[in-house]
């Protein structure tokens, strides 16, 4: 068993790994601003409220708990943010990331997994897109994430810091019967808003571009549920701590699905027409991200176990009926 301190632990891919790295034995530790996250998903192990831009309290945390390694979560990943302000995200992702490098370095902590993104790809040469595609990110968002995937290169070759990169695709889905889900404000992903839709929390759902060239002219996507993805954590974190070598990884099924094709997937699960129309394209939005997920099946054993239609179905079940009861 090891104790993990997970920063943006209270966020949406965060809660999901806790709940994952607890079923695995381990002894997850949250470390959070609450600035996006919420408390609410703390339920398997300490929070420690705290900014990660904080290096003493940072010090004081990495004191108190002593992990055997970071799983760093925490960042701001709202794309369309990053254009209009990318201080914050330099700021927040950066310089956050930089202070708990520093602060693993002194407290002697050597093993991080990284959550990095498929944005780090830019647009794509050819899909799918494997580790080695060139790296030229569309936006501030995904350019901040590919200097912290610099910086964690650099300090290991410099300081023997292991690190895992795992780059994710279209993390979607829920573990709603254990109360966590997605919840961003302002919501941007597809699936939530197609299905506020059907809640009636939303008018109609709106297509960004429909000229784009896919088989049906929407933009194509990877969509992962995060419970594989919180799988895939517990798998890196597990070889890091048997001593393996650092890596990047993508997470994604392999599986294209366009805009159309999530919306009929929608309709099927939920036998429910989402009201749609089609709008312009959606500034940044690379046309298709499909990941070749070859090197995690490799290399973690890892394959994700849930499909399209099961991600809707928890998505369904946490928006409908689990998030309004979690959140009052
Ligand atoms: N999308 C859309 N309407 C929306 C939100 C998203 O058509 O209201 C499209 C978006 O253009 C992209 C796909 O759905 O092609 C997935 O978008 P999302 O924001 O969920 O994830 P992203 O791929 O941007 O990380």
């Amino acid at each position: 068993m090891a104790t993990i301190l997970i920063t943006g632990g209270t966020g949406y891919i965060g809660a999901h790994c806790c709940l994952a790295l607890a079923a695995a034995g381990h002894q997850p530790v949250v470390y959070d601003n609450l600035s996006n996250g919420h408390a609410q998903f703390v339920k398997w192990g300490p929070l420690v409220e705290g900014d990660i831009r904080d290096a003493a309290r940072m010090k004081a945390a990495f004191a108190e708990h002593r992990p055997d390694l970071v799983l760093h979560c925490a960042g701001l990943i709202e794309v369309g943010e990053s254009v209009k302000d990318p201080a914050s995200f330099w700021d927040n992702n950066l310089v956050g990331s930089l202070t708990l490098l520093n602060a693993m370095r002194e407290a002697h902590c050597r093993a991080l997994v990284f959550s990095s993104t498929c944005a780090t790809y830019g647009a794509p040469l050819q899909l799918p897109m494997d580790e080695t595609h060139p790296q030229n990110p569309l936006n501030p968002y995904g350019w901040t994430k590919l200097a912290i995937e610099r910086a964690n290169q650099d300090f290991a070759r410099a300081y023997g810091l292991k690190f895992a990169h795992l780059r994710y695709f279209n993390a979607a889905g829920a573990a709603a019967r254990e109360g966590i889900g997605e919840r961003h404000s302002p919501e941007t992903h597809a699936i939530p808003l197609a299905l506020f839709t059907l809640l009636g929390r939303r008018e109609g759902f709106k297509i960004f571009g429909d000229d784009y060239d896919t088989r049906d002219g929407t933009c194509l996507r990877d969509y992962v549920h995060v419970l594989d993805l919180a799988d895939a954590h517990v798998r890196a974190a597990e070889r890091l701590l048997a001593g393996g070598e650092s890596f990047a990884a993508n997470l994604g099924t392999g599986d294209g699905v366009t805009v159309r094709e999530l919306l009929a997937a929608i309709a099927r699960v939920t036998s429910r027409e989402v009201p749609a129309s089609s709008a312009p394209r959606r500034d940044g939005d690379a046309p298709a991200l499909v990941a070749d997920n070859a090197l995690a099946r490799r290399e973690l054993g890892w394959s994700p176990t849930r499909g399209l239609d099961a991600i809707i179905a928890d998505a369904w079940e946490w928006h409908g009926e689990v998030e309004g009861r979690v959140f009052g």
